[in-house]
């Protein structure tokens, strides 16, 4: 209690110079209001403080159930609370110096609500409590953040319960709160009339990619937490949408699609992790992508329908939080693969795939290596490569959910 009380106290005296902070989100319209009858509404939020400490405070109508998650790669506090309307002012953003980067709220499941705050620091979650203040007919949720040692900040995220990455925006296809076993979708570019690359040795692509994804499958399948499921098992053709939808109806916990494509610039050889971005983080990348998504061109179907550029905040929120997912894992699989498995120079890259568009789930793209550089085609065709380089990969795939595995245990 005497915690509180002079953390309070110190509230009070950052008071004066406090920080409002503002919102990209617009007002929920009276429509979208009605819908929410049952919600309660979060009419205020603030956060005050200084590159040592903060404090976020958040006001509303009625009392909520709320969750708090410390996640690492990058520093983040997620607040999941129960059904809440948010009706903050659009004010400038302005944040306190230092510790919250960004601060971000919407819906992210029928019923469920969650506020993100990014942190520009290793911190702890010293309290939280939500009171009610009746004297101000509000309930109010503090949340104390102080900054923290990399070691306490790693032991305090480890301590943390599994957030749910799979954030389902319209079905009622929710998986259990105590999961307990997570699927990986491996998806093996090309096949059947469609060959993908050609190797200079004449090697098919659609060749190279089912035979790593059966061996990365069976690796992952000593991991009894792991359901592992591919979007292929033999010679045939998937449109790219039809590989999409086959981990949203598994729903999947991480998509991983396999590729070994060819390069004018024969000398361009070894392994790329490709995240999606619309930008495209080079010429080469932005290239690629546009090849591949034409890859349903071969098949004779027309080309799958880009999705509508988001402009609905909720799903632009669930996006901007599996990216942050996508990135953690392109990133495990370089640090795994680095000094083991040959790879391009700037090896995580980005474009803007259509295979990696869902923002149901986090999703990256392997490019083992080029079928136009020699030594790499004939690395990727041997059996050997093909057995170590999935024995890697499958170590950062359990490295990525190894946190949330052992935080169910
Ligand atoms: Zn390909």
């Amino acid at each position: 209690m005497r915690s509180i009380v002079s953390v309070l106290v110190i509230a009070n005296f950052l008071l004066a110079a406090f920080f409002s902070v503002g919102s990209w989100a617009q007002n929920a319209t009276s429509q979208e209001k009605t819908a929410q009858e049952g919600a309660a509404i979060a009419f205020a939020a603030r956060v005050v403080g200084d590159d040592k400490r903060a404090r976020l405070i958040v006001d509303f109508d009625k009392a909520v159930t709320y969750d708090t998650y410390l996640l690492a790669d990058p520093q983040r506090i997620i607040i999941d609370l129960s059904q809440t309307a948010f009706s903050l002012d659009g004010e400038a953003k302005r944040l306190p110096t230092g510790l919250v980067r960004d601060f971000r709220y919407g819906a992210i499941a029928p019923g469920q609500s969650r506020i993100v705050l990014e942190l520009a620091k290793d911190v702890v979650i010293e309290n939280h409590s939500l009171r009610n203040v009746t004297s101000e007919n509000r309930h109010r949720l503090l949340l104390d953040l102080v900054t923290a040692s990399a070691e306490k900040f790693a032991a305090a995220v480890r301590k943390t319960p599994a957030v749910k990455v799979r954030k389902p925006l319209s079905s009622g296809n929710k998986k259990p709160e105590d999961q307990k076993t997570f699927t990986v979708v491996l998806d093996p570019g090309h096949g059947g009339i469609d060959g993908g690359a050609a190797g200079a040795g004449k090697t098919a692509e659609k060749v190279i990619t089912l035979g790593f994804a059966k061996y990365l499958k069976a690796s992952l399948s000593n991991n009894h937490k792991l359901k592992v499921l591919m979007t292929r098992e033999d010679d045939r053709f998937v449109s790219l949408s039809d590989r999409v939808a086959f981990a949203k109806n598994n729903n999947a916990d991480l998509f991983i699609s396999i590729h070994a494509d060819s390069l004018r610039q024969k000398n361009i050889r070894g392994a790329t992790v490709y995240t999606l971005s619309e930008e495209g983080s080079d010429t080469l990348s932005r290239s690629l992508a546009q090849k591949q998504n034409r890859a349903d061109l071969v098949a004779g179907l027309s080309l799958p329908k880009t999705q509508p550029k988001v402009t609905d905040i909720l799903i632009d929120l669930t996006r901007r939080e599996t990216q942050a997912f996508s990135v953690g894992v392109a990133r495990l699989m370089v640090r795994q693969m680095k000094d083991r498995v040959r790879l391009i120079q700037n090896p995580m890259r980005s474009a803007d795939f259509y295979v990696l568009k869902a923002p149901e789930f986090p999703s990256v793209l392997l490019e083992l290596g080029y079928l136009s550089n020699v030594e790499d085609e004939k690395l990727m065709k041997s059996q050997e490569w093909q057995t170590k380089a999935a024995k890697i990969i499958s170590e950062s795939i359990e490295a990525f959910f190894k946190p949330r595995l052992e935080s169910k245990q």
